[in-house]
């Protein structure tokens, strides 16, 4: 694997790689990598011809300037598991190579509603900044495809449609790839790694309250069960957020269900001060 920090070096190594028929597929991530992203860099490496991953940690997509600060990073043992997955290439940034005129100026994207509502309306400002970083990184790295999981439900629209705005729907092929969860049925995430033990141990009830929504959901009024959900979070110590079932299409709530539209159930809770997101399909 080759460890690139510039994109003039970067556009340098994929001309030289570059031949007829090269799919060029495209992780970008965080860091603090977990099995969830390895098995973004795996599908990544099976429908393309070269692979890459970026590690940035985005400062314009934190509302909360602490979860900034205390976000992980284990960079030798991100660069070690990529190795070891066979990623080709690692992009790692600098924020002067992302944000070489800052971010004061930065222009806004017309997200619609999606920026109003469950991670738009709880993180004010986190989808925009999540916009610019993308929209950057795929200027620099000009994917074919680009590999995304479905834990980030509502980021995976957000980005579609960002591609949309770009003009690049046909240039660039969104994969949705499923959520990896610990054995428990705890959603990978690189938060869980500020849980203690005892939160760990609790953190798993958002994925039961989760498997209880699908498997209880019946045709009509589900405002009672979205409400047991929450409040069975809320016993256990969480601060919830919000419990949602909505369309999948557009992640309209929905609060009747006529039994045939397609559902997604999604929560975002806080155990002491770590937040974390998860979502089913029903
Ligand atoms: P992050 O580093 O949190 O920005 O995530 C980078 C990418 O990995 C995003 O597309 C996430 O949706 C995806 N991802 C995060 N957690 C998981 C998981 N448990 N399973 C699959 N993909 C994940």
């Amino acid at each position: 694997m080759v460890i690139i920090k510039s994109q003039t070096e970067l556009g340098k190594w994929i001309e030289r790689q570059s031949k007829t028929g090269e799919i060029l597929g495209f992780v970008p991530t965080m860091g603090a990598l977990h099995a969830g992203h390895i098995s973004l860099i795996d599908t990544c490496r099976k429908e393309s011809t070269l692979s890459i991953c970026s590690i940035f940690v985005n400062p314009t997509q934190f509302n909360d300037p602490k979860d900034f600060e205390k976000y992980p990073s284990t960079l030798e043992t991100d660069i070690d598991r990529l190795e070891a997955a066979g990623c080709d290439i690692l992009f790692l940034p600098s924020i002067k190579e992302i944000y070489p005129d800052g971010w004061e100026k930065a222009k806004r994207f017309d997200l619609g509603n999606l920026e109003n509502i469950l991670e738009g309306k709880f993180r004010p400002g986190h989808f925009q900044g999540v916009c610019l970083v993308v929209e950057r990184l795929l200027q620099i790295v000009a994917p074919d495809k680009l590999f995304l999981g479905q834990k980030d439900y509502q980021q995976c629209m957000v980005i579609a449609r960002l591609i949309e705005i770009m003009g690049k729907k046909e240039e660039i092929d969104v994969r949705v790839c499923p959520t990896l969860r610990e054995s428990d049925g705890l959603a990978m995430s690189s938060r869980n790694m500020r849980l203690n033990a005892e939160e760990r141990n609790r953190a798993v009830l958002i994925s039961r309250v989760l498997k209880m929504i699908r498997d209880q959901i019946k045709p009509g009024d589900i405002s009672g069960l979205k409400s047991t959900a929450a409040f069975i979070l809320a016993e256990e110590g969480f601060r919830v957020d919000y419990v949602s079932v909505a369309s999948r299409e557009d992640l309209r709530e929905v609060d009747i269900w006529d039994g045939n539209e397609k559902l997604v159930a999604l929560v975002a809770a806080f155990l002491n001060e770590v937040r974390l997101i998860d979502n089913m399909t029903l």
